[in-house]
């Protein structure tokens, strides 16, 4: 509602001195005419500052002040325009009042300092200054509007610029409908008016600054920043909501675990970057796969999870059986083609657990058997649950062992054929544990794999095996040990060091020990073991490929190793007797491997019979029963020299 302020006309209402003469009537009219254009900036200013105090978000502020200057101060038009960053340098109209929609929008106005910018409001954005008390009638500036805007009752016009954090950001434009509005009095009060609506955006922004930054951090907590799924912690939210509504419901429903083979090894040879592009490539294939509600979320590092409200079991493997079908085609991570594989576990609402924490931990380790035994996907069975438990027991003990010196060293000799003469001896390792009795490796081994305790292990094999040569070679035996390396050692960055450490600690070389690597723990990283085989090699110390055959390894591979020899598994040796096919395999296997330049040993050397079969193929060197059984590595000395007198005795 416009004030009575507004009307440009003095009132009538007698309250002027009587018996003054027509000058000076003129200029008490003057004064109080000037005084009420005060006043109405004054009101103007204390409802504007009730809108800056009431208003929330900046637009809504913007408007509620046009309003106010309008309404209660009785100008004829207010309104705001932010000085955009274009081409053009426009300006665009936020918040206006007083004027018919649109109408300032056609006039273009510009901040640029060109002849169209050389408006008060370009020149105010221009300079950070107000432009004010400009007369329509007669300032050259107005010219181009001139004719409009005195049509329309508007007489002056004032701008002032908005700065915020020490920017112009744009302009408030007041436009009165009296030439001689804008007085010193007046202005002093609509500039504060303006700076205060300034100050206004700025504190807004500032709170929608921390609004975002608080939103950022709840959707930080929420999502996973990679790949923009909801992530573990969300999971289980939805998860928790799902199994309310299940149970209401009466339904079942399934969680979906999916585990990257191999994560780390991607990560390692093409990079962590390009392990997040795989990553979200992933992320992009599986969310492709769901619809509302069933959701996909990321868990791990390498560890996704779907929910599938509703489904039971055999829905579960038709979306688990999809998901291997969608991995199947290779990514291209910046022009690299990398296959992946994944491991997928199920659980279900209610079999196999009731509440969002449980269904989660089993779906997890339905994925690990999935893992462990090649299975592609595994659905929960309680029972692998005991078993885990179990297992977990067994590496705390086993942590206990390698410290407190449960662990026994044997080892098993080879016998060079030609000769029959023992040529070494491979390091095996016991474990005899205070309640079970022995253990032996293949029991706790690949649990120290996982669990990283492999390479603590591995040092007390080292360290057992250089100070069983130290005494051999004390008893005037140099026979080299030969020690097995697991995958997980040569990731270990201490392990040349260390090695060094303990050869330097008992004065051994290089001729004490080899090294034994399964194909299978070459071929899960071929390029870092390639690199730390040929640092070991150059250390020299001899290299032997274990369990040959078991992989898929090719020659050609393996003749870009720095290996002396390769040992045919137990499993085709001792299966040469009863099947043919696997004496060719072992007869065309040697004749390869020597036409490399490499030694053979046959592993599971079991009976007479066998030996003879692979001395006929030139094998070189044996091991197994035939020769001996693994012996505790103190009764090692005593049979050789047992062996060595009978094996004279024979020739
Ligand atoms: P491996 O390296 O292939 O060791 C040979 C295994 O074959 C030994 O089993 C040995 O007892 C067995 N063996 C030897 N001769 C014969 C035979 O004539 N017939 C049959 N059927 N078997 C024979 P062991 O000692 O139980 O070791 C099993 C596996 O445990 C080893 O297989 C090796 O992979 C692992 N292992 C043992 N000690 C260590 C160690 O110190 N470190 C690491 N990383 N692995 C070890
Ligand atoms: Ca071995
Ligand atoms: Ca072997």
């Amino acid at each position: 509602m416009p004030s009575p302020a507004a009307s440009a006309d003095p009132p009538s209402d007698g309250s002027m001195q009587a018996g003054a003469g027509p000058a000076e009537l003129v200029e008490l009219r003057r004064q109080q005419q000037r005084l009420l254009l005060v006043d109405r900036a004054l009101r103007t200013l204390s409802a504007g500052n009730r809108a800056l105090v009431r208003c929330t978000e900046e637009a809504q502020l913007l408007a509620q002040m046009c309003r106010v200057i309008v309404d209660v101060g009785g100008y004829r038009v207010a309104w705001v325009g932010y000085a955009q960053h274009d081409a053009d340098r426009s300006i665009f109209p936020m918040a206006q009042a007083g004027v018919v929609e649109g109408a300032i929008e056609k006039m273009n106005f510009t901040w640029a300092d060109t002849p169209a910018g050389q408006t008060p409001l370009g020149m105010a954005i221009r300079t950070g200054k107000p432009y004010v008390r400009l007369d329509i009638a007669t300032d050259p500036m107005l010219a181009p509007f001139r004719e409009k805007s005195l049509e329309m009752g508007f007489a002056a016009v004032s701008a002032f610029p908005l700065i915020v954090d020490d920017e112009v950001i744009g302009n408030l434009d007041i436009v009165a409908g009296e030439r001689d509005a804008f007085g010193d009095d007046e202005l002093a009060v609509l500039t504060e008016l303006a700076e205060d609506l300034s100050f206004g955006i700025s504190t807004l922004r500032v709170r929608a600054r921390h609004r975002d930054a608080q939103k950022r951090l709840e959707s930080m907590a929420f999502v996973d920043q990679l790949t923009g799924l909801p992530n573990r912690t969300r999971l289980r939210e939805h998860l928790e909501r799902a199994i309310d509504r299940a149970r209401g419901e009466r339904q079942p429903l399934a969680l979906v675990t999916l585990n990257v083979d191999r994560f780390r090894d991607i990560n390692e040879v093409l990079g962590y970057r390009s392990g997040d592009v795989l990553l979200t490539q992933m992320a992009n294939r599986l969310s492709g796969l769901v619809a509302s509600p069933a959701l996909v979320a990321r868990i791990g590092v390498d560890v996704f999870a779907m929910l599938l409200p509703a489904a039971d079991a055999e829905q579960a493997g038709v979306m688990a059986r999809a998901i291997m079908h969608a991995l199947d085609a290779p990514f291209d991570v910046e022009g690299v083609r990398v296959e992946v594989q994944a491991s997928i576990g199920i659980a279900l609402f209610p079999g196999h657990g009731i509440e969002a924490d449980s269904l989660i931990m089993r779906s997890d380790a339905a994925a690990f058997v999935a893992k462990r035994d090649r299975l592609g996907i595994a659905v929960f069975r309680p029972d692998s649950e005991r078993a885990n438990r179990e297992r977990l027991t067994l590496m705390a003990d086993l942590r206990r062992a390698i410290a407190e010196n449960q662990l026994r060293l044997y080892c098993q000799p080879k016998a060079d054929m030609a000769s029959g003469r023992v040529c070494g001896a491979e390091a095996l390792v016991r474990w005899m544990h205070p309640e079970r009795g022995l253990i032996l490796p293949d029991r706790f081994i690949p649990l120290a794999e996982r669990t990283g305790l492999i390479n603590g292990l591995t040092y007390w094999v080292i360290n057992a095996a250089l100070a069983q040569c130290y005494s051999w070679r004390e008893a005037g035996l140099e026979v080299p040990l030969a020690v097995n390396l697991s995958a997980r050692n040569l990731l270990d960055p201490h392990l040349m060091e260390r090695l060094g450490g303990l050869l330097a600690t008992w004065g051994g070389t290089a001729e004490w020990l080899q090294f034994e690597l399964t194909e299978s723990a070459l071929m899960e990283d071929p390029v870092g073991a390639l690199e730390i085989l040929s640092r070991i090699r150059q250390m020299g110390f001899r290299l032997y490929v274990d369990d040959f055959g078991t992989g898929y390894s090719s020659l050609s591979y393996l003749q870009k190793l720095p290996i002396d020899a390769v040992k045919i598994d137990k499993s085709f040796v001792l299966g040469m007797q009863a099947d043919p096919d696997a004496a060719i395999i072992v007869r065309s296997t040697i004749d390869m491997v020597h036409n490399i330049g490499l030694e053979v040993v046959a592993e599971g050397t079991e009976t007479q019979s066998i030996w003879d079969e692979l001395a006929a193929f030139h094998t070189d060197v044996a091991q197994g029963s035939y020769v001996a059984d693994p012996m505790p590595a103190e009764e090692f000395s005593e049979w050789n020299m047992r062996r060595a007198s009978s094996v004279a005795c024979e020739r």
